[in-house]
């Protein structure tokens, strides 16, 4: 045989060998999704609703600056809690803590097993001075109008503190009792950092030697046609969080008349940092939290993309650049990083003594303060700019793996049968990290199908759910408390 004839043998074969073990791990592949089974709860729908439409009106509104907090509403708002859930204030033991954070105990009946918590907050964030003209319906009057309920806290997160109350009210009603013990916790601060309302409950539990097998907080949403390829919506479990760091850069020195300029000046200077670091940035790394997304969706997808998904060890970096050129997939798998404040110079003729500039970033689980602090220094390599860097670390990363991931799947898919329910990685912060101390697993989901317009309105103008989101999520934290009681 000749030379050239035995290489294109051994190349084919190799070609032969590639296709097999790839499409191999292709076929492998199969659906993480628990088959549902279709709930059988019925809820008193218009006075559930009409309970939440009146728990919006108390404007619980949390400020930066604590003396801003009008605690009258948070007292009425505790009171008209007290008044309309009657059955579970008297079946449950309530703490409060720091007089505005509730702690709701529900014996269990197996002391051999570990509680679980569910957990959201009533805070709500203010709304914008000069934007309240562009509200549709008063954001604290509860309008319910065509199907749509209005107000602060419709989505972030009255409705997970009611939709929580209402769950365990209608599961007292259906005479249920859970085997463990079930704690459900309501912070009044989560939108400043949850200090005196999260923490001061987990500083709490922690000392009484409370542990859980896990606890669910607010967090991703089922979104429609979140993951292209994938017709079904998509439900995202944050089981991780990212941090949050703030760096500053800042540099000193003579400033002096503009008509006779150095040929390096304080904001040139921290311009040039700037961009060096805008032009490095960290590595990009499908991992973690980012990567089991994929492994929970990529069975859903058409053969071509499962393809790809079952066989990342050649496709990894065909991946990464593919989810780098959208903003939103690229915080997923690396830390960001966005310059917000720059300060320098007064006046035209005047070159200014000092310049700063604010960074804010996104840490990627496994990445630290210290290591961002390294990052920046060695990247700028401007010995004379001084980098202080501060902030929170990201959280702890929960399995997902496990029965406890799959309590969330299935409740979730028993109302919504068509949801993919997935984990991801959650870039904004949440009071669940508190919550790392005293929980195996620690999940961030809100059971509500929204579009991605929808999520906008968070923290903005508008905030609204339908009536029937907001039922739904009643049903899945019902049954959140059923199936982990099974
Ligand atoms: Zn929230």
């Amino acid at each position: 045989m000749k030379k050239w004839k035995l290489v294109l043998l051994i190349l084919l074969s190799l070609l032969l060998i590639f296709i097999i073990v790839t499409v191999f791990n292709t076929m492998r592949v199969s659906s993480k999704q628990p088959t549902p089974e279709e709930t059988t709860i019925l809820l008193n729908e218009e006075e559930a609703i009409a309970r939440f439409s009146e728990s919006l009106t108390y404007k619980t509104i949390s400020y930066q600056d604590r003396s801003k907090f009008d605690f009258a509403e948070f007292d009425r708002f505790i009171f008209y809690l007290e008044e309309s859930y009657p059955e579970v204030h008297d079946q449950l033991e309530l703490e409060k803590i720091n007089e505005y954070a509730l702690v709701y105990k529900w014996e269990g009946s197996d002391k051999n097993k570990n509680p679980i918590g569910l957990t959201g907050h009533y805070d709500v964030v203010p709304v914008l001075e000069g934007t309240e003209e562009n509200w549709k319906q008063d954001p604290f009057s509860g309008a319910i109008v065509d199907g749509v309920i209005w107000g602060r806290g419709t989505l972030d997160d009255k409705i997970g503190v009611i939709g929580i109350l209402e769950a365990v009210s209608y599961l007292i009603e259906q005479d249920f009792q859970p085997t463990r013990d079930m704690y459900f916790m309501f912070g009044f601060d989560e939108e400043i950092g949850g200090e005196k309302g999260a923490k001061a409950i987990v500083d709490t539990l922690e000392d009484s030697g409370i542990t859980f097998d896990f606890v669910l907080d607010e967090g991703g949403a089922i979104v429609k046609n979140m993951v292209p390829g994938v017709d079904h919506p998509v439900g995202v479990v944050g089981i991780a969080e990212k941090g949050s760091a703030t760096a500053e850069l800042s540099i000193e020195g003579s400033g002096g008349h503009s008509s006779q300029p150095k040929s390096s000046t304080n904001i040139g200077r921290i311009a040039a940092a700037i961009a060096k670091l805008e032009e490095t940035q960290f590595d990009a790394d499908l991992q973690g939290p980012g990567k089991a997304l994929f492994e929970y969706v990529a069975p859903e997808m058409s053969f071509g993309m499962k393809y790809v998904f079952a066989n990342s060890f050649v496709f990894e970096p065909l991946i990464e650049n593919i989810l780098l050129d959208e903003p939103a997939s690229a915080a997923l798998i690396r830390t960001t990083i966005a310059p917000t404040i720059f300060q320098a110079g007064e006046q035209y003729n005047a070159l200014p003594e000092r310049a700063s500039a604010v960074i804010n970033l996104r840490l990627m689980p496994g990445e630290t303060l210290e290591s961002v602090q390294e990052f920046i220094e060695e990247t700028i390599a401007d010995e004379k700019i001084n980098v202080t860097v501060s902030g929170s670390e990201s959280s702890k990363v929960s399995s997902y793996d496990t029965w406890q991931f799959e309590v969330i799947q299935k409740a979730a898919r028993n109302v919504y049968s068509d949801a993919i329910i997935a984990p991801y990685l959650m870039f904004a912060g949440s009071d669940a990290k508190h919550y790392d101390r005293i929980s195996e697993n620690t999940y961030r989901f809100l059971p509500v199908l929204l579009t991605s317009e929808d999520l906008e309105r968070m923290h903005g103008t508008n905030e609204h759910i339908s009536v029937d989101n907001y039922v739904n999520a009643i049903k899945v934290y019902a049954e959140v408390i059923m199936v982990a009681n099974e």
